[in-house]
């Protein structure tokens, strides 16, 4: 045995481990169901790898996790023949939390341990939650295939920091006992042990087996025997009428390391030419790394009940990334690699059919349970909204999920579907309108939508940051273009008010107001690309408007605040002749007086459009001038 050397924890382990053990005191138990989920994956992991090389069995091919407990020592042991460990590997996923967002996920935290509970529950904290009910732990663990003496000791009171030693281990797999700390001590009991199992493990597929006492052929005798707790059956191998609602979440937490339940599953087994099984779950939050596209654990894929691998990428596009669970092939060999997946027509099938499986469900959910789509819409809505864009094929099955605030209810909560929208419409509107903006505020108060509401037209507000980038490759819905009302000409569908058009167009004689918008030109200079007349407004005087294939302003500010590099893109002031400032102006004689009206003007436009001014102050004292004057 080497001399042990002791390691402080990472700042942010301690921080977690903290946490855990307050916030999740008032389930303790789970840390049974946490260690032995780590036990499953890890013998997942060594049948996988065994598959090529069998030596690494070590001769000891039956996979299974063993249980025991001293009551008296106060300590429960969780023993693996899985694929174990090396020492920089136990100090790499022990000692430290490797996991991405994990500064977010501190920053996150409010201090209240009731919210932070459910946040802990998002982040999936593991092998920590033994800590909840120990006081120490020791994990005892040689890789398979390694030499003997590279086993590994690593003991720790979960506070400080922990020790490690290197030693001679016959075994492969790992041995984790948890000392009890003593108001936790009743859990070192048979009963509690094999109904925390019952509960929460009963799915594993490897057994989990504990010495049980039973009942001798004479009385006051017993005998001990191995006893496998578990059912052991693949879940997803079981027909779906006779698996309960509670066994789906277990397995759901096994599945996806959330502590927190699923909002929704899917289970389907598919015949044909190929066979398969897939089994997803719709997560209830928003996982913190959602944003991270390279850290996602979403689906995994079995052949014929054995693990091949954590997140197959190929089986679905990136904008399902939220969805987790598996698939199983009957029809893959089980030497499969991520290269043979890459390519590989039975991947496309599954791939293919999920898919659509996929997006019909969340439609089902869409018309069954509004509310049920709502949190949907809120916790995932975003990515769903790369679908429309990178998934050609089904652009518009995906496009129907869509949810926005509209002008109809004018309600910042986004439950207008494209196609709630056409059936709020004239039939003859031919055209679906929308604005983006930073703000549901500033989208809902903009300018642009004065005539649209004066003809009681509709229009869709989109305020999230990707709805600029995703609608700049949207071109219609189901036959109807869709339009951006603050960009280009506005164009409005060709309805029975056509000749109303007309009849409201009293600037169309444009060559009687063309000084006032010369003038207007000249004093803001190159600051616009031009200056016109509006169809757009009613009340206000002005507005900004910019080229269908420009950006909007919020957008340009954005990309600029993240320090891209943004083509110069000058929006046109665009002026509503019927207003009385304007008006007033066409007759005003003073140059000067134009010029402060000019620029006060634009700036009242930036700001309408949530945009920031070059020169607040300018704009505050020109204001105040005008005020007094
Ligand atoms: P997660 O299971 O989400 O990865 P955990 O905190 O539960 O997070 O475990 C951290 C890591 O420690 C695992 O990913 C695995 O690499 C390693 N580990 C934990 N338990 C075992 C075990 N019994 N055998 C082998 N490796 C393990
Ligand atoms: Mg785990």
């Amino acid at each position: 045995m080497s001399k042990p050397i002791k390691k402080q924890f990472e700042t942010e382990v301690s921080q977690i481990l903290k946490l855990v053990i307050h916030s999740l005191y008032s389930n303790q138990e789970i840390f049974l169901r946490e260690l032995i989920s780590n036990a499953s994956d890890a013998c997942d992991r060594l049948r996988f790898l065994a598959l090529e090389n069998e030596k690494l069995y070590e001769g000891d091919k039956e996979l299974q996790i063993n249980i025991c407990f001293d009551e008296s020592k106060k300590t429960i042991t969780i023993r693996d023949n899985g694929i174990g460990m090396s020492e920089d590997e136990v100090v790499e996923n022990i000692g430290t939390i490797a996991k991405s967002g994990t500064k977010q996920f501190l920053e996150a935290l409010s201090g209240d341990n009731k919210k932070d509970a459910h946040l802990i529950g998002q982040f999936g904290v593991g092998f920590y939650s033994a800590f909840i009910v120990a006081d120490k732990v020791t994990l005892t663990t040689r890789k398979a295939g390694d030499k003997k003496e590279n086993g590994v000791v690593w003991v720790s009171d979960g506070a400080t920091g922990y020790t490690i030693t290197t030693t001679k281990l016959d075994k492969h797999g790992t041995e984790i006992t948890i000392h009890l700390k003593d108001e936790s001590k009743d859990f070192a009991s048979q009963w509690r042990i094999q109904e925390i199992i019952k509960k929460y493990s009963d799915h594993i597929t490897f057994p989990i087996k504990m010495q049980v006492e039973k009942p001798g052929e004479k009385e006051g005798e017993s005998t001990i025997e191995d006893e496998t707790i578990n059912n052991t059956k693949a879940l997803w191998a079981i027909a779906k009428k006779d698996i309960k609602d509670e066994e789906y979440k277990e397995f759901y937490k096994h599945l996806s390391r959330d502590f927190a339940e699923p909002l929704d599953w899917i289970h389907n087994k598919v015949e044909g030419k190929f066979e398969w099984t897939s089994l997803f779950y719709i997560p209830s939050k928003a996982p913190f790394d959602m944003w991270d596209r390279d850290h996602m654990h979403g689906i995994k894929l079995f052949v014929k009940r054995v693990f091949i691998m954590d997140d197959a990428k190929q089986i679905l596009p990136r904008y399902l990334r939220f969805v987790k669970g598996l698939v199983d092939s009957d029809d893959l060999p089980l030497n499969v690699s991520r290269e043979i997946l890459q390519s590989n027509k039975i991947i496309d099938a599954i791939s293919k059919a999920s898919v659509k499986k996929i997006l019909g469900w969340l439609d089902s959910i869409a018309k069954k349970d509004k509310k049920q789509y709502q949190t949907i819409w809120q916790e995932f809505g975003a990515v769903l909204k790369e679908g429309a864009v990178e998934d050609f094929a089904n652009q518009e099955q995906i496009m129907g999920l869509y949810r926005f605030a509209s002008t109809i209810d004018n309600k910042a909560e986004q439950n207008t579907s494209l196609d709630d929208y056409i059936s709020k419409i004239d039939k003859k509107q031919d055209k679906i309108y929308y604005i983006t903006a930073d703000s549901f505020n500033t989208a809902k108060n903009s300018p642009h939508l004065e005539m649209m509401r004066t003809k009681n037209i509709p229009v869709l507000l989109m305020f999230d940051k990707v709805d600029e980038w995703m609608m700049s490759y949207l071109q219609e819905y189901k036959g109807k273009k869709l339009i951006n009302v603050a960009k280009g000409e506005l164009d409005l569908y060709n309805s029975k008010d056509k000749k109303d058009d007309k009849k409201d167009n009293k600037t169309d004689d444009k060559k009687t107001n063309l000084p006032i918008l010369d003038k207007f030109k000249k004093a803001l200079g190159d600051k616009v690309e031009g200056v016109i007349e509006s169809k757009r407004l009613t009340s206000s005087p002005a507005c900004l408007s910019f080229k269908t294939e420009q950006m909007a302003l919020h957008m340009q500010q954005m990309m600029k605040q993240a320090g891209h590099a943004v083509p110069e893109q000058k929006p046109t002031l665009e002026l509503n002749m019927e207003h009385n400032i304007i008006k007033r102006l066409i007759q005003e004689k003073d140059e000067n007086k134009i010029k402060e009206w000019a620029l006060l003007l634009l700036d009242q436009s930036v700001l309408s459009e949530g945009g920031q001014l070059e020169d607040p102050t300018g704009f505050v004292k020109r204001l105040n001038k005008m005020l007094v004057s």
